[in-house]
């Protein structure tokens, strides 16, 4: 069966450089770098680990003299890994002044990131503001108008507060709050179309910490331009708990078909992997059948009837393993990234499951006999037993690879790629 697809908010279409950002582009991933941007070696180091994972824009922060300095060796230094990702600086409060002083800066970046909030107060509020924008039309870059409101404009709230203060019902404080983020945004990308910046040069984004108050935010947004929107939970959290009220805030306004770019705003543990962030804005664009990305592994949670880990350990190590080799495989096997592989606990769900993938192991549960059989596009191939069976597992996984998505393998239809799983009607085992 091919998967429903939600109908996407029809927007403009944003060129970031050669990655197109909504008017019915993928939904693109991005990420941010947590190194200090004043150190070359390390902020390009990251940002190629972060493209590695498969990140489609990078955004770095320009928040000093020594930082925008920088900003073109990072540039240099990716393009001379063949790392052509397309950098975002982020600034704040001194935008203005970095990119005039620093035109080098401003070129080697292909879209800034301007938060109407942190741009200055009073009168230079609106000047400031102009620079940057009049420094994006110079240099011919798209601008993202991010608001977040741990930094909202305190001048415009205060105004709308005074306002809903006068009315005869007032509005709910939250719900004023959340009004302003959004005028906010609108205001200032019409701004900047007035002062010259083509319509086609603007993302929007409007990030609040709260699920049901980012879903409100973006609905309302949405409903009111047709700029591509940047979507992101800011401040998710650290574990699972940024990943899930990440997962459940976005995957309700991506199924609306709101949301043109994502990025998973997770706090990582020390020295954790900064990359976290690119495969979970990944898996849950892949697994609500956006996008595909690396193959798919489905393994059992488990259960009483198999209580040995082998099944636990087999199933991390082929993820790992097909995850690892997506860097090269992204372009030598187009395709791959389709794949489905199963990893089964026992005899009960696990030969429907595994003729339900490309390829599947159905590992011994307790008391079964101590073998595995393994099936291939729905067909049993082969019954593995003894200390091998994940090496073995591997190589037909890798053969499977090899021969399916290289030159010279089997050609898929576009519509089996898009369902993911093989387009097949297979008859499944009875399971208990
Ligand atoms: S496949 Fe077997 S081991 Fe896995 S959850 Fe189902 S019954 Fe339990």
């Amino acid at each position: 069966m091919t998967a429903a697809q939600p109908r996407r908010r029809s927007s403009r279409k944003v060129w970031v450089d050669s990655v197109a950002v909504g008017g019915g582009a993928p939904v693109v991933v991005q990420s941010m770098t947590n190194t200090d941007t004043a150190d070359a070696a390390a902020t390009a180091q990251q940002v190629h680990e972060l493209a590695r994972a498969g990140s489609e824009l990078v955004r770095i922060t320009v928040n000093s003299a020594d930082a925008a300095r920088q900003v073109m060796r990072i540039r240099e230094q990716l393009d001379r890994l063949g790392c052509p990702v397309p950098l975002v600086g982020d600034f704040h409060f001194n935008g203005h002044k970095l990119l005039t002083q620093f035109p080098d800066c401003a070129e080697a970046l292909a879209k800034y990131r301007i938060n109407p909030g942190n741009v200055g107060r009073g009168a230079k509020r609106d000047e400031q503001f102009a620079t940057m924008i009049e420094l994006a039309c110079r240099h011919g870059k798209p601008v993202r108008i991010g608001v977040n409101w741990g930094s909202l404009d305190p001048e415009l709230l205060a105004r709308m507060m005074d306002e809903n203060g006068r009315l005869p019902e007032p509005r709910e404080a939250d719900e004023v709050m959340r009004e302003a983020l959004i005028v906010s945004a609108l205001d200032s990308a019409g701004r900047a179309e007035a002062l010259g910046l083509a319509g086609d040069r603007i993302v929007l984004s409007c990030k609040v910490s709260g699920v049901q108050d980012l879903i409100a935010v973006y609905r309302s947004l949405a409903a009111r331009c047709d700029y591509p929107l940047h979507l992101g939970l800011t401040e998710a959290g650290m574990g699972s708990k940024g990943i899930v009220a990440s997962t459940a805030a976005l995957s309700v306004l991506l199924q609306e078909g709101i949301g043109d770019t994502i990025r998973i705003s997770l706090t990582p543990d020390p020295g954790g992997d900064r990359s976290r962030e690119v495969v979970v804005a990944q898996e849950i664009l892949q697994t609500m059948g956006l996008r595909s990305f690396a193959p798919m592994v489905i393994a059992c949670p488990g259960c009483g009837r198999t209580t040995s880990t082998v099944f636990q350990e087999l199933a991390s190590r082929i993820q790992s393993y097909l995850r690892n080799q997506m860097p090269v495989w992204r372009e030598q096997y187009p395709g791959v990234e389709n794949m489905h592989v199963a990893v089964m606990g026992c005899v009960v769900n696990g030969p429907g499951e595994s003729r339900h993938a490309n390829v599947g192991i159905s590992l011994p549960g307790s008391g079964e006999t101590p073998v595995a059989p393994v099936y291939v596009d729905g067909e049993k191939t082969v019954t593995l037993k003894g200390d091998t069976i994940a090496e073995e597992f591997q190589k037909i996984v890798e053969d499977y690879v090899r021969t399916h998505y290289g030159s010279g393998g089997v050609p898929r239809s576009p519509e089996q790629e898009q369902a993911g799983r093989r387009d097949r009607t297979i008859p499944v085992k009875a399971a208990s």
